[in-house]
C-alpha cells in the first residue's frame, strides 16, 4: 500500500482553493492509500497567530476533513504539534538546507514581499514541511500546484540525507490534480486564492453561506468583452471561473463553454454560484453536525497516535544514522 501525507494550515477560513487543489484527492486517495492527513499549527505560526482563533481553527480544519469525506477509520487526523517528531526532525531537515535554495522559494517572496519584519520561521518553513512528509516515509503528497516547488526541495534533501548517511528516507511523489491545480483570487487571476488574504471577498469559503458565495461570485472581477471562453493568458478571470465550475459541475470546460457561448458573463455568474452553492451546502450540513457532535477531539487523539507510531520510529533511524549518541 502507497503511503500519503499532506495538511493544511489552521490560518483562516479554508478556501474552495484548499477543496479543489487538496482536500478532495485526500478524500479520493484515502481508499486505497495508508493516509496521513494533518492540521499543520506549526506551520500556521509562520506568521502571527491569535491564540484563541487558532485554536477554533484547528478544530475546524479537523470537522472540514470529516464533513468532505475522510474517514478517520481510514485515515489519521491529526493536529501536527501533538506529534512532537515533527518540530525535531523539522530542525534537522533545517540544517540540510541551504540558505540560498530557501532564499530561492517562490512561497518565502510572496510572504515576506513588502514586510519590514519578516520571521525566521517563515524562511525554514519548507525544511520543517519536508520532514512532516519524510517522517512518514510518504510515496505520494496531494498538494495544490504552488507547493510543486517545496516538494522538489523535500525530494533534493531526502536525497542529500541519503546520500550523505545511508538509505533511511523515502523520495515523495508530488500529486496535483489536472484541472484546479491553482485556483486564483476572485479579484486578481494573476494571484491564487488563499486563506490568508485579508480581502475575503478574494476567496470563497467553505463556511461561506450561500447568500454571500452568491454575492462574491457576482462582484468576480472578469476580462474586457463577454465571451465564456477558456482563454488564459487573455482571459485569466473567467479561465478561472470556468476551471471553478468544472470543477463543481465535474463537467469538461469544453461543455460549459458551449453551454454559455451566446448568453454573456451574467447567466455564467449566476448558475456558477449554484453550482459552488450545489457542493458547499451539504458540506456545511456536515460540518455543523460533527461541530456539534463533541467527537473532534476523539478522533484527533486517535489520530495522532497512529501518527506517533510511524514518526517515532523514523526519527530514531534518522538519529542514529546521523550519529547522535542512542538515550542512555
Ligand atoms: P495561506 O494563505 O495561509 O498560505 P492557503 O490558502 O495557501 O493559506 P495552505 O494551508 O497554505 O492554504 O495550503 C493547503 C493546501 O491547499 C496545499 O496543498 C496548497 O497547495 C493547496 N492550495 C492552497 N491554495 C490553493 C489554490 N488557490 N488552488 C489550489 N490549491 C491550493
Ligand atoms: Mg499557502
Amino acid at each position: 500500500k502507497k503511503r500519503v501525507l499532506s495538511g493544511i494550515q489552521p490560518s483562516g477560513q479554508l478556501t474552495l482553493g484548499n477543496y479543489i487543489g487538496a482536500m478532495k484527492n485526500y478524500v479520493s486517495l484515502q481508499h486505497e492509500c495508508d493516509s496521513y492527513f494533518m492540521i499543520v499549527d506549526l506551520h500556521a505560526i509562520t506568521v502571527p497567530q491569535e491564540p484563541a482563533a487558532l485554536r477554533e481553527n484547528t478544530e475546524s480544519v479537523a470537522a472540514l476533513y470529516l464533513a468532505a469525506g475522510i474517514d478517520p477509520d481510514k485515515a489519521a487526523i491529526f493536529a501536527q504539534s501533538h506529534v512532537h517528531e515533527h518540530a525535531e526532525l523539522g530542525w534537522m531537515m533545517t540544517t540540510l538546507s541551504y540558505m540560498g535554495e530557501l532564499e530561492r522559494m517562490t512561497q518565502f517572496k510572496d510572504k515576506s514581499a513588502g514586510k519590514d519584519a519578516v520571521g525566521a520561521g517563515l524562511f525554514v518553513y519548507p525544511p520543517l514541511m519536508s520532514a512532516d512528509i519524510l517522517l512518514y516515509k510518504a510515496d505520494l503528497v496531494p498538494v495544490g500546484d504552488d507547493q510543486k516547488q517545496h516538494l522538489e526541495l523535500t525530494r533534493d534533501l531526502a536525497g542529500r540525507f541519503n546520500h550523505r548517511f545511508g538509505e533511511t528516507l523515502v523520495v515523495p511523489e508530488p500529486f496535483i490534480p489536472k484541472v484546479g491545480a491553482r485556483i486564483m483570487s476572485l479579484d486578481d487571476a494573476s494571484k491564487k486564492m488563499s486563506k490568508s488574504n485579508p480581502n475575503a471577498g478574494s476567496y470563497i469559503a467553505l463556511l461561506d453561506p450561500p447568500e454571500v458565495i452568491r454575492k462574491k461570485l457576482s462582484r468576480a472581477k472578469t476580462d474586457l468583452g463577454r465571451e465564456v471562453v477558456y482563454d488564459p493568458q487573455n482571459k485569466p478571470e473567467i479561465s478561472n471561473l470556468l476551471s471553478i465550475y468544472a470543477n463543481c459541475s465535474g463537467e469538461t470546460i469544453e461543455v460549459i463553454q458551449s453551454r454559455y457561448a451566446d448568453r454573456g458573463y451574467g447567466d455564467f455568474k449566476k448558475d456558477l454560484a449554484e453550482q459552488v452553492v450545489g457542493v458547499l451546502e451539504p458540506l456545511q450540513r456536515r460540518y455543523a453536525e460533527i461541530r456539534s457532535s463533541g467527537e473532534i477531539h476523539r478522533i484527533l487523539r486517535q489520530g495522532a497516535e497512529r501518527a506517533r507510531a510511524v514518526a517515532a520510529k523514523t526519527l530514531s533511524e534518522v538519529k542514529e544514522a546521523m550519529g547522535f549518541l542512542p538515550p542512555l
